[in-house]
Order: structure tokens, then C-alpha cells, then sequence
């Protein structure tokens, strides 16, 4: 394949968020170059399992949607952002009936299922437990038909280019280790999560916040960054990945029980097993702290549910358990939390515009506040695809720019001396464990500091050279900072965010979202997202 030097669009990700705004740009008539680190169906999007949320009937249904994602999100939510998200979800999810999506129906009806914090059952699956990988499908059949999208697998994007102040393009690796430069009308992140910044994490590897660091080094602004979310739920086997068991399974009725084999929900919030997922996440973790610091185990336990079949309910993740010897109708399972979802990200208005002119970003990457603190349950498919295709609205109005062409290299990121014997894998697990013991689930100001001198002094040790594990660990190095001086400076618990040195809400002086841009420091600011940023 030849290298591409220029297209109408660059769009940074082939997830929903991505692939939905490539089919909006296409269809508009523009040439758009999706590019993907790895295969196509490599991205967060082909993991999701429990479902998509959406509001199907009417306006109860979507005004309680409204009501469950605000409430979900403990005080932070955009408002505006989340009623754009469940009014426009319907019209979106429409669209991908017609396009071949094929969820799950009974006697032709679409089947609903319930997960946490939902008040309603309003989630759409697919064979059972393989959602995102279904959606991901029909959307790369539709794009893959159009003749003016380009998809590009195996390509890095490494950079952003910028000239006079406006995002013109991109700097490309591609697996034999070229790199070029595209230049572009404007470049839509659309590149996903962060959880590899993290040792325990349910996303794949290329989820590296390869975007938001891009971003960063840019000089957009960055949002919320001190909200991620941690999955009550992934399995925990020894020295088996921390594959995700979705909240459907608690949805259908599955209890979590203790090292004592007893439930433990009620002490923790009335909503027992579909208590909000911080509050899940920190109850198990206190359960399986022993008395004397041990760890004890946590289950998760189908035993007593008789009403469905949860092989057949949930035959992706009973295989993968089956693997390791674990039946949901025969044994509790295992299980402690992991790093999940990014509620923070590149602040966007709800058109997906960043603070930088003519860079966009939507999905998991981007910030409208939708979430607020904490996402509700299979909120994020249905946001890529909102805001995936608001964002190609608002790019096929950008006019051609009068710099398009001139390109010179951003040039952003700095070499550095290579001290022998240091390698980057090396390097990434230390960061991730860092990252998990000062900056998971319970976090204070003295583990958090302890946490970014280790990450400066590991900086001070990075090899130099230009491939991708490099690029990756110099963003995941980012996204850590990030999230840690944004911890730092929430000195309140809210959502995802936990402070043990601050345990309570703080109103008053937080109900806002976390603001940082490259040479400034943490602001707090109420987000009016209608506006255009730039
Ligand atoms: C195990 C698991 C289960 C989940 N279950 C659900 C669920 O049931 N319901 C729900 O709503 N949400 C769920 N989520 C969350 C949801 O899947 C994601 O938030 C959502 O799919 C993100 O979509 P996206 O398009 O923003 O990014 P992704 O789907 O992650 O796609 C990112 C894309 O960007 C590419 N990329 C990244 N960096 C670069 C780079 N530098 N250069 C080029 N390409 C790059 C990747 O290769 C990939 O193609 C789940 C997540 C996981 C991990």
C-alpha cells in the first residue's frame, strides 16, 4: 500500500466512536483516512459485552435515561451533554438496525436487560455478551463500503501537526517503521481509553491514551482526568488476565459474596449489587482486605439464579471461564476490581470541537462531562455513536484551510539519552504498578505525591528511538501525570475519584470539572459545552 500525503480527514481510531463519524464524513461527500494501531477489531469497541443504553420508548423513558446518567455521575454531569446523549441515542441506535446490527431479540421484540444505577431495563444486547464486537462489525461492513473512506490498519499515530496556531495534520509510524505526514482539512481523535496506565485494566493494549497525550502535547485542554472508572468486576485468577465479567451478570440477578460466603451489598448502599460502580468497586475492595492486610477473596455468585441459563445468557464469558475450570451455574467466581473507563479525556463542547482549532475528539478520548464522575453502565457505546457522528457534523462545515499544505513537523516529543540495560517494557509495568498502588481506586495527597516522583525519576531513565512501544510509554508517562496532579488538586471524594485524606463531597468549592492545559495549572471551571471552545 502506497503512503497516503493528504486527505479531507484524519480520523485517529476505528472504534464506534471513529467508524461512526468516518460513515458521517463519507456520506457527506468528504475523503477520510481512518487509521487503527492495530488490526480493525482491535479497540475497547470489540471487548464491550453487557450492551448499549438507549432509550427506545418514548419520553418517560428517555427523560428517566436523563435522570439515571445526571444521578450516576454524582453532581459533575453536563447536563446538556447527557440530554443530547439520551435524546439523540434512539435516532443513532435506529441507524444501526439498518445497517445490520443484529441484536438480541425474543419472539422479534428487541430484548432489554438492566445493569447498575439503571431504573429501568433499557439495554440492547448482542449474542449474548459480544455487543461491541456486533456493532463494530456492522458499522466496518457499512464503512467498508463506501469508496471514499480509506482504513488503514497497523498505523501509529504518533503526533499531531500544526501550523499558525491550527491542527493540519498528523505524523504517521506504520508497522515497517516509516513514518509520513497526512495532511488534513481537520483530525478527529477518536482513539479511546487509557488503561494500560494501569496494571489491572480490562481494556486491550493499544488503550493507551495515545490521543490525549497527542492533545496534550498540542496544547489542548484536558478534562477529568482524575475520574477513571474501576470495574467492580474483572476475574481474579492468578496469572490470568483480568478478563471483564459485565454488570449484565448482576443485571440478571448474580450476588457478590465475601471470603465468609456472605452478601455484603446492604451494608454498602441500597441499591445492593447494582449500587453505582465506585460504590461496588470500593465495597469489594474493602471486603477483601483481611484484618492483618491480607487479601481475601471476593466472588461473584449465579448459584441461586434459576429463571434464565446463564451459559446461554452469557456464552462468551462462560467459555472464557470454562477455560479456567468455572461454571457460573456451579462456582462463585472470583473477582476484584480493575481499571476501566476514562471519564476524562480532551475537553470537547457537545459539537466534539477541542480548544485547539480544527481538532476534534470524540468517544472515550474526549471530555463533554457526559459522565460527569462516574459513568453509568453502557453509556460510552451509545456516546461514541452520538457524539461520533455529531462530530462529523460539525467537520464537514470546517472550510479548507488556507495553511492546508504548508506542514511542518510538530516536532513535539524529545529524544533522550539511552542509559544501557533499560528497556520499555521494563519501564511500562513499573508505571502501571505505580499508577495502581498511588493512584487506583484509594487515593491521598502522600501516596500520590510518592507516586509522581517515581514517575519523573522512571521519565529520567527513557530510552530513545521512535517506535511504538516508545510513543506509548512517553503517553502513558503523560496520561499518569495527568491523572495525578488532577487527583492532587480535587481534594474532595466524588464519583470514581476516592480521597481517604478527603472522604466527603465538597460542593462548595468542587462541583466542577478539572481543566489542564501544558504550562498551566489544574483550574476548576463549570463546563457550558454549547459554546465553541475555540
Ligand atoms: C472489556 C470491556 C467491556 C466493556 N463493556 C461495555 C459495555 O457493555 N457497554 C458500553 O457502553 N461500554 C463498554 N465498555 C466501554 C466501551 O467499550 C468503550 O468506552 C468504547 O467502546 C470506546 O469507543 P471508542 O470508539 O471511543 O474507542 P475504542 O473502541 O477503544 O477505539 C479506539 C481506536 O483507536 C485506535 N488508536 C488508539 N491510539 C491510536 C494511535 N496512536 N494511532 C492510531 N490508532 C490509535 C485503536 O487502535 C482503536 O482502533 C467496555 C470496555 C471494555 C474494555
Amino acid at each position: 500500500m502506497g503512503e497516503i500525503a493528504e486527505a479531507d480527514f484524519v480520523i485517529v481510531g476505528a472504534g464506534i466512536a471513529g467508524l461512526r463519524a468516518a460513515i458521517g464524513l463519507a456520506a457527506a461527500g468528504a475523503r477520510v483516512l481512518v487509521v487503527t494501531k492495530e488490526a480493525l477489531g482491535e479497540s475497547n469497541t470489540s471487548y464491550a459485552q453487557g450492551g448499549i443504553a438507549v432509550a427506545m420508548s418514548g419520553h418517560e423513558d428517555v427523560a428517566l435515561h436523563l435522570e439515571d446518567t445526571v444521578s450516576a455521575g454524582d453532581g459533575l454531569v453536563n447536563r446538556e451533554a447527557a440530554r443530547v446523549l439520551v435524546e439523540e441515542g434512539p435516532q443513532r441506535v435506529e441507524e444501526l438496525l439498518r445497517w445490520g446490527t443484529n441484536f438480541d431479540r425474543e419472539n422479534g421484540q428487541l430484548m432489554l436487560t438492566r445493569e447498575g444505577a439503571h431504573s429501568r431495563n433499557r439495554i440492547l444486547h448482542a449474542h449474548g455478551d459480544a455487543t461491541g464486537a456486533e456493532i463494530g462489525r456492522a458499522l466496518l461492513r457499512h464503512a467498508r463500503a463506501m469508496p471514499n473512506i480509506t482504513l488503514r490498519d497497523w498505523t501509529t499515530t504518533i503526533d499531531l501537526t500544526i501550523t499558525d496556531g491550527f491542527v493540519t495534520g498528523v505524523r504517521l509510524l506504520a508497522r515497517n517503521g516509516h513514518t509520513n505526514q497526512v495532511s488534513a482539512r481537520a483530525v478527529l481523535l477518536a482513539s479511546g481509553g487509557a488503561g494500560q496506565v494501569y496494571s489491572d485494566t480490562t481494556n486491550p493494549a493499544v488503550a493507551t491514551g495515545d490521543g490525549i497525550a497527542m492533545a496534550w502535547r498540542a496544547g489542548a485542554e484536558i478534562a477529568d482526568m482524575e475520574f477513571y472508572q474501576f470495574h467492580p468486576t474483572a476475574l481474579s485468577l492468578p496469572g490470568v488476565q483480568r478478563f471483564l465479567l459485565s454488570e449484565a451478570l448482576r443485571g440478571e440477578g448474580a450476588y457478590l459474596i465475601n471470603s465468609r460466603g456472605e452478601r455484603f451489598m446492604d451494608r454498602y448502599h441500597p441499591l445492593l449489587e447494582l449500587a453505582p460502580r465506585d460504590v461496588v468497586a470500593r465495597a469489594i475492595t474493602r471486603e477483601g482486605m483481611g484484618p492483618n492486610g491480607e487479601t481475601l477473596p471476593v466472588y461473584l455468585d449465579m448459584r441461586h439464579i434459576t429463571a434464565i441459563d446463564p451459559t446461554t445468557r452469557f456464552p462468551g464469558i462462560s467459555k472464557f471461564l470454562a477455560r479456567h475450570k468455572l461454571d457460573l451455574r456451579r462456582d462463585p467466581v472470583p473477582v476484584r476490581p480493575a481499571a476501566h473507563y476514562l471519564m476524562g479525556g480532551v475537553r470537547t463542547d457537545i459539537h466534539g470541537r477541542t480548544s485547539l482549532p480544527r481538532l476534534y475528539a470524540a468517544g472515550e478520548v474526549a471530555c463533554t462531562g457526559v459522565h460527569g464522575a462516574n459513568r453509568l453502565a453502557s453509556n460510552s457505546l451509545l456516546e461514541g455513536l452520538v457524539f461520533g457522528a455529531r462530530a462529523a457534523e460539525a467537520m464537514a462545515a470546517e472550510k479548507p484551510s488556507p495553511r492546508f499544505g504548508t506542514l511542518p513537523s510538530f516536532g513535539s516529543m524529545q529524544s533522550k539519552a539511552h542509559p544501557p540495560g533499560i528497556s520499555t517494557d521494563h519501564l511500562r509495568t513499573e508505571l502501571q504498578c505505580v499508577m495502581w498502588q498511588h493512584a487506583g481506586l484509594l487515593r491521598d495527597h502522600e501516596g500520590l505525591k510518592n507516586g509522581r516522583e517515581r514517575i519523573r525519576e522512571a521519565e529520567g531513565e527513557n530510552p530513545q528511538g521512535n517506535d511504538r512501544p516508545l510513543v506509548e510509554l512517553w503517553n502513558l508517562q503523560a496520561i499518569a501525570k495527568l491523572i495525578i496532579r488532577s487527583a492532587l488538586a480535587r481534594t474532595e471524594s466524588r464519583g470514581a475519584h476516592f480521597r481517604s485524606d478527603f472522604p466527603h463531597r465538597d460542593d462548595a468549592r468542587f462541583q466542577k470539572h478539572s481543566v489542564i492545559a501544558k504550562g498551566k495549572e489544574v483550574s476548576f471551571v463549570e463546563f457550558s459545552t454549547s459554546e465553541i471552545l475555540v
